[in-house]
Parts: structure tokens; sequence; C-alpha cells
């Protein structure tokens, strides 16, 4: 369990931002998330797997796409193409423990995400339930 976040914390997503898509880094899916695409997507779940997905014993992710430098095939031009299905992570973030714990990386990713910093104070109950919810869903990654 990490520290209880002690500072101020204001998050508000810029319309039309996608900079959380293209850092570098992987998407995790919890089952729910894999099931839930593949349906949004009009695809069997093992095609869409086939196609999308890398999964050990413990977890599942999101093959990058092997070309044109992204982190992530559903980004397109008009934003996550999932959108209404995106996993877990996607749609916490910024509040994911690492961040909210620490002043220190919640700062650092205020230095690229422009909605960290705008728009009305996060309640910490909020934020901590948020923060919670990414240990619940992702407990190989949080453990
Ligand atoms: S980088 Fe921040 S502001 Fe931009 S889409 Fe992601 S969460 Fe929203
Ligand atoms: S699934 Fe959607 S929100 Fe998540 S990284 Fe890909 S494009 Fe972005």
């Amino acid at each position: 369990m990490g520290e209880t976040s002690n500072f101020e914390i204001r998050f508000e997503c810029q319309s039309g931002c996608s900079k959380c898509c293209q850092v570098s880094g992987y998407v995790y899916l919890t089952e729910e998330d894999v099931a839930n695409a593949a349906r949004y997507l009009g695809l069997p779940q093992a095609e869409f797997e086939a196609e999308h997905i890398y999964r050990t014993r413990n977890m599942r992710r999101i093959r990058k796409p092997r070309r044109n430098g992204k982190q992530c095939p559903f980004l397109d031009a008009g934003g996550c193409g999932i959108h209404p299905v995106k996993p877990v992570q996607c749609r916490l973030f910024p509040f994911w423990p690492e961040l909210v714990e620490s002043r220190r990386e919640w700062k650092r990713t205020a230095k690229w995400c422009p909605g960290i910093g705008q728009g009305e104070l996060i309640q910490i109950g909020t934020a901590l339930e948020m923060a919670h919810e990414m240990r619940e869903k992702y407990p190989d990654t949080y453990e």
C-alpha cells in the first residue's frame, strides 16, 4: 500500500488530446475489457485476440502496431476507436496508484498530460477510489 496523497489534485481531460495514448508503454486489459472490445468491434473474441492481444497466464495487453510507431492500434484521428469500452487503465488515467500516491510522479506526468492541473479540485477520496479500482482490476500488477 502506497502513501496517501497529500497534495492538490486537479484534472480535466482536454478535448482533442490523445497524448496518453501516444506515450511509450503497454495497455493492459482485464478479461472483461477483452470481451467488451471484441464485441464492440463486432469480431469473434478469438479473431480479435489473434490480431490485437498478447496474453500470458497472468496478463493481457494490446499488441503494438509493428509499423508506424503507434503505441496503440485503436488510436486514430478521431481519438480512441474503442472509446466506450476502453480498457480500465485508459479509463482511469491519470488516477493510477503510482501517480496519485506520489507527488513526484504526479508532477512528472503533468509535464506531458495537459489535463493535469486543470479544472476543479478532485476530492482526495475520489482519486483514491479510482486508484483502488486499478489495484482491484490489475491484481497481478499491484500485488
Ligand atoms: S494526456 Fe491527459 S489531457 Fe490528454 S487525453 Fe490523456 S488524460 Fe486527457
Ligand atoms: S485503447 Fe484507446 S484510450 Fe487506450 S491507449 Fe488505445 S487508443 Fe488510447
